[in-house]
């Protein structure tokens, strides 16, 4: 195996990594994953990385969803079906709306370290390490739990093995048939509170669907799906390890993923996941805030894709819902000037995060709309291309999220509030919000 040690430059400050406490056994394991076969091929990157770049061009519109922090117990036959299902329906309604390709990606098959503000967490007196996600630690409030474990880098190998396992069973095994989708939005269309309003919408779909079977197009297309995975490149140790040359163009590849992410709070210029990021050939992004200035980006892309490649660079922007008008325009505008090939894409969630009367964490329905709207009214206005969202979604009737059509208040978080981390969109908000961005995009 190519020895990778000189590719990346470890010398670099690296924002967010664990205080394992026992470093040589941090670097058994390292060993281990070295060896370990990749869990996606570059060959499949590359395939994505021409998606993106046609979604750049304005001609397919990118999809990415699922939990904000993966976990080792939910990695069940069922939660991995209904997030694929949920993300299907979503996809089958967007690409409707907006009669251009939708490119599915899942937050999933590897999403399992979370960056943290505080280092450690209080709770009555008692001061522990944060949870850093299942790659870490455990969420229990304990010593023991909270302590970082290299083992659970093997764990998140191995459940990220498994879940993709599904994931390519479920897309290519007759599950994802466009005309099952549909089913699948009828039933919800019944069964859902919000349904009745978007009868007519799920009609025609149907018809459209109805007048492709009668024209003999039966298309191989439909029947399957390619549905890649992504999660935050942020434990250094593990994406290095999982970093491969391709034998096919001699060139690095990560393997964790189809597309990784570097978040708002790891991405600075010179420290060591950009420089991870810039080294490796997949399609990557970068979370980019309220506070981004146009300087930062031009020095992101110029780092990132300095040679221009198309479908390389996604930015994913998470400014709120009331910040996005004032920030984002600025930013599109700068990259325009430079001729930059960049993805844009819409993260409704993390700018819309507050602490409810009850101590739960959530974010409300209206605003996580609120600033797609504006995302897309920044790109309408400035003539550019709203490229995708980002959604942190599960497919379950979890209530974590307030509003939207079941009206979930406040009070009701406690009810079934399961997220590992940041609220999630359950399944009828995330079909929820499917339709009324379709609707949007039918209306352009
Ligand atoms: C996330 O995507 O869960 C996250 C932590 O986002 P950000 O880096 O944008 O804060
Ligand atoms: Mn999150």
């Amino acid at each position: 195996m190519a020895d990778l040690s000189s590719l990346f430059d470890n010398a670099r400050p690296a924002a967010q990594q664990p205080n394992w406490p026992d470093r040589e056994h941090l670097q058994r394991i390292v060993e281990q994953l070295r060896k370990m076969p990749p869990l996606v091929f570059a060959g499949e990157a590359d395939a994505l990385k021409e998606k993106i770049a046609a979604a750049q061009e304005g001609k397919a519109f990118w999809l990415q969803g699922g939990d904000c922090a993966e976990t080792f117990e939910a990695a069940t036959a069922d939660s991995i079906r209904n997030r694929i299902k949920t993300i299907l329906q979503m996809a089958a309604v967007l690409q409707y709306g907006a009669s251009m390709p939708v490119i599915k990606v899942g937050r999933m098959a590897g999403q399992f370290a979370k960056p943290r503000s505080n280092d450690s967490e209080i709770r009555d007196g008692v001061t522990l390490p944060a949870y850093r996600g299942d790659a870490v630690n455990d969420l229990a409030f304990t010593a023991e739990a909270r302590r970082p474990d290299p083992e659970r880098l093997l764990r998140v190998y191995h459940t990220s093995s498994a879940t993709l396992n599904l994931v390519r069973a479920f897309t290519h095994g007759g599950f994802a048939d466009l005309r099952k989708v549909h089913e699948w939005n009828k039933g919800f269309i019944r069964d859902s509170k919000i349904g009745p309003q978007y009868e007519a919408m799920a009609k025609e779909i149907g018809r459209a669907l109805d007048f492709m079977k009668s024209a003999g197009i039966e298309h191989e297309a439909i029947k399957t799906v390619d549905f890649y995975s992504s999660h935050e490149a942020l434990i250094l140790e593990y994406e290095r390890a999982l970093t491969r040359i391709d034998s096919r163009s001699d060139l690095p590849y990560a393997v964790s993923a189809h597309f990784l992410w570097i978040g708002e709070r790891t991405r600075q210029l010179d420290g060591a996941h950009i420089d991870f990021a810039s080294k490796v050939k997949n399609p990557v992004g970068v979370k980019i805030g309220p506070k981004a200035t146009g300087d930062e980006v031009e020095a992101l892309i110029n780092r990132l894709n300095p040679d221009n490649e198309p479908g390389r660079l996604t930015f994913i922007t998470r400014m709120g819902a009331s910040g996005i008008g004032e920030a984002l325009p600025a930013l599109i505008k700068r990259v325009e000037k430079m001729g930059a090939k960049v993805l844009w894409v819409s993260d409704p969630m993390h700018g819309n995060t507050y602490e409810a009367p009850s101590g739960f964490k959530t974010r409300n329905f209206d605003d996580v709309i609120k600033e797609v709207q504006g995302f897309f009214k920044v790109h309408r206005d400035l003539g550019t291309h709203p490229g995708g969202i980002h959604i942190e979604l599960t497919g379950d009737d979890v209530t974590e999220c307030v509003g939207g059509g079941e009206k979930i208040s406040h009070e009701d978080l406690s009810t079934k509030y399961e997220s590992a981390c940041d609220p999630r969109l359950n399944h009828t908000q995330s079909l929820e919000m499917a339709f009324l961005i379709s609707q949007q995009l039918t209306e352009r």
